[in-house]
């Protein structure tokens, strides 16, 4: 079902908000978890977090202090049931670090369409306690970064031929590399889509979080410089793009 269609004005990205992937990652929360409520896990872990601020405010009244105690326990003893870290591990087992298989978004390749999936991105902001619109941002900011990266034109009209043929760690490096660059840029309006940005980077496999190597001593103009060069002189791999980001950044430590 398509919920929300735009046109990027400068790019031929379409870009389409839907539920899921066809129904994928809600058949896997049925098969694995039929009886998992997450409305449940949310009340609860936000019963703990209110109890926890008002216990001191009970000491004059020792009935209240054991009835706030007496179900903060029960509470504990009902998050027992849920593993966050096995629910996410599980759901999000079916990653394969490819643009075209993301598990909360999709960039196509051939049609340069982009989907963005509300039902996975909700379900995973309620794990990590974070809003559902920062992490679609987040999700939207990566697919739309795996498009421009393909097609979108240089100052002299070149895109990236062989981009399908790129190393997954380069390209989902990149991807993550300029999200968190906007999540950064944003941070003084909006600081929870960085927040919800490295809540969910903990969670990723290794080849999307590469990048990280890289380290913050490049800025913005080093890694696009770089990465022109790379889209120009056909590098698909990941070793091959780093030593072409140190080169950048030592001419331009030079001013070259
Ligand atoms: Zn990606």
């Amino acid at each position: 079902m398509d919920v929300l269609s735009l046109n990027t004005r400068e790019t031929p990205l379409q870009v389409t908000w839907k539920l899921d992937d066809n129904g994928a990652f809600i058949r896997l929360v049925e098969e694995r978890y039929p009886a998992l409520d997450f409305a449940e896990l949310v009340a609860l872990r936000r019963y703990l977090a209110e109890a926890a601020q008002v216990d001191g405010y009970f000491s004059d009244d020792m009935v209240a202090k054991n009835t706030l105690q007496e179900s903060c326990r029960y509470a504990e003893s009902r998050l027992k049931s849920y593993d966050l870290k096995e629910i996410v591990k599980t759901l999000f087992q079916f990653y394969r670090c490819s643009p075209d298989s993301d598990i909360f978004g999709k960039y196509y390749l051939k049609s340069h369409a982009i989907e963005v999936y509300m039902v996975p991105c909700i379900v995973f902001s309620m794990l990590i306690e974070e809003d559902f619109l920062d992490m679609a941002i987040g999700t939207m900011s990566h697919e739309l970064a795996h498009g421009f990266h393909h097609v979108g034109a240089d100052k002299d009209g070149l895109t990236w031929k062989t981009f399908a043929q790129v190393e997954p760690e380069l390209v989902e490096g990149l991807a993550e590399f300029y999200t968190r660059e906007y999540a950064r840029s944003i941070e003084s309006s909006r600081p929870q889509v960085l927040r919800a940005f490295k809540k969910t980077a903990a969670y990723l496999p290794e080849p999307y979080r590469r990048y990280e190597q890289w380290g913050d001593g490049h800025g913005l103009e080093t890694v696009y410089q770089a990465f022109i060069e790379a889209r120009r002189n056909d590098v698909r791999t990941f070793g091959d793009f780093k030593n072409g980001l140190k080169d950048a950044g030592h001419r331009l430590r030079e001013g070259q």
